[in-house]
């Protein structure tokens, strides 16, 4: 008789014992980078770069993945502040991604409950996007740790979502091939409690598109009748749209700033240009509104004479979230807990409540029940998911079988883009969502090393029911490119004064301290 040995398909594969205790150091080794994750949020938080302009954060974050043994891949797909840090060999590959950039008008004193900016009019982290990167660096350097001692074998991939406001780069990193060997991508943005969706719904598509009019320039008042106003053509075109809307279906969401409206008002305007961001449930009705817009931006300039171009900005798919990830992750989520927070931290949140005229009900106590797939907007019989955010992960979520981890780094009530969301985003508040986050990461990441199932039923989902009959074409067009000069000049404005303030680790604790601000004290 013959004894054939058949070599095992997966070597990561261990028992259910092991696992656990893999997932017991995992969470001790990741509690002792409490430190290291407090000084990367808060140095984070100070450098408050606009999408596209991330130079300070990714300088910071490449050179300590460097220090950890990552291979930096740096200005991918075109994008000067986009890198790529790998570690690791063969498969599984995960990839670990989250946005850097900031708001507009933004800054804000964090710990303090009301509206106090650090810098007039600088951009801030009033979405809390400080703390999704080192989140997941910390979640890669304890599975690192894991791997190397149990000679497990799989790829790390890190890298930064930039210029997620603009909805400016996803789409581009999938076009550049960024996750063509990736297994599972782990998302992670900052919330103000645990959550993952799961399946399709919970967010809208997106294209953001910005029409520049032409016209001649004249003498406003000596010579009207020679002049052609680009301005009026841009605000024809939204008179067009603030009529349209009553027409359109009740998920769709179009709104759009005047960026340039002229120089001054004696001289016509021969400039001018708005900016529009097009939403809706899924890629044919984003298209929809596209055409719809095009041919409003044609008929303004007919109405006024002029002449229009236009340009596509950044772009986003609704999200598709994998259901056999999400599921895992929930797991990992609900065994890792909520933090405990501090008297301090509750009456920070309570006091933010206040000032915003929002229920009192302080941090999240709870974690919510796993967010089931939304059916998509059907006018016709009245259901589906209407309406809210879009994130260019949607993208990702399309090549990839990809989730989202919300983590409970942020006060519940807050407006979102704005002052009041950047408060908690280097107190203990952020720093302990980080801390449980970067758990639930790690613990899904070491999911995925040790049972090959799980990649496969991702797979197999990601075949068989969400892509059976939607496929993904992307927005972008053959000649579309980053738009990488976006908000530029608005760092060129205040970067210096906000170099002032960047948070010096080596002199100061906590970033709190450099700025003078007593946690809990702030009456
Ligand atoms: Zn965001």
């Amino acid at each position: 008789m013959f004894l054939i040995v058949v070599a095992a398909p997966a070597q990561n594969r261990i028992s259910p014992e092991k696992a656990a205790s893999m997932k017991e150091d995992l969470v001790g080794q990741v509690d002792a980078m409490k430190k290291q994750a407090q000084v990367m949020v808060d140095s984070v938080f100070s450098f408050g770069e606009l999408g596209f302009q991330e130079f300070e954060t990714s300088k910071y974050l490449t050179s300590l993945l460097e220090k950890e043994g990552f291979k930096i891949e740096r200005g991918v797909a075109g994008i000067p502040t986009a890198f790529v840090a790998t570690w690791g060999q063969g498969k599984p590959v995960i990839a670990l991604g989250s946005d850097i950039d900031d708001i507009p008008q933004a800054s804000q004193k964090p710990g303090v409950p009301y509206h106090v900016p650090m810098i007039e009019g600088a951009p801030g982290h009033g979405e809390g996007h400080n703390s999704g990167m080192p989140l997941n660096i910390v979640a890669a350097l304890a599975v690192k740790q894991v791997m190397e001692r149990e000679h497990l074998s799989g790829t790390l991939k890190l890298w930064p979502g930039i210029a997620e406001e603009q909805l400016g780069t996803k789409a581009y990193y999938v076009r550049a091939g960024l996750f063509k060997d990736v297994d599972v991508v782990l998302f992670a943005h900052v919330g103000d409690n645990f959550r993952v969706a799961a399946g399709p719904g919970n967010q809208t598509g997106l294209v953001s598109v910005e029409y520049t009019f032409k016209g001649e320039t004249a003498h406003a008042a000596g010579a009207p009748w020679r002049g052609r106003s680009a301005l009026d053509a841009v605000e024809l075109m939204d008179i067009g749209w603030n009529f349209r809307r009553e027409h359109i279906r009740v998920g769709s969401r179009v709104h759009y700033v005047i960026t340039n409206g002229g120089d001054q008002p004696n001289v016509v305007p021969a400039n001018a240009t708005v900016w529009y961001y097009y939403r809706e449930a899924d890629y044919q009705h984003v298209m929809d509104l596209w055409k719809i817009g095009d041919d409003m931006s044609m008929a303004a300039a007919m109405m006024t004479g002029t002449t229009v171009t236009s340009r596509l900005l950044g772009a986003a798919w609704p999200g598709h979230f994998s259901v056999p990830i999400a599921e895992d992750m929930y797991e990992n989520m609900t065994e890792v807990g909520l933090p405990q927070w501090s008297e301090q931290d509750q009456a920070l949140a309570k006091a933010l409540q206040h000032e915003l005229k929002v229920p009192e009900r302080g941090l999240a106590g709870k974690i919510p029940e796993l967010k089931k797939p939304q059916p998509l907007l059907d006018d016709d019989n009245g259901v589906g998911s209407v309406g809210g955010g879009s994130d260019d992960i949607g993208d990702v979520s399309w090549v990839v079988p990809t989730v989202t981890l919300n983590y409970p780094s942020n006060i519940p009530g807050g407006p979102g883009h704005n002052w009041a969301n950047g408060v908690s985003m280097a107190t203990p508040i952020a720093h302990k969502g980080v801390i449980a986050g970067a758990k639930v990461q790690a613990m899904t990441v070491l999911d995925i090393l040790t049972r090959p199932e799980l990649v496969d039923k991702a797979w197999e989902y990601f075949q068989n029911v969400q892509t059976k009959d939607t496929k993904y074409q992307s927005f972008l067009r053959p000649d579309d490119k980053p738009a990488i000069w976006l908000n530029q000049k608005i760092m060129d404005e205040y970067r210096l004064k906000m170099k002032a303030l960047y948070y010096d680790s080596s002199k100061y604790d906590t970033y709190l301290d450099q700025l003078g601000i007593r946690y809990g004290e702030w009456k």
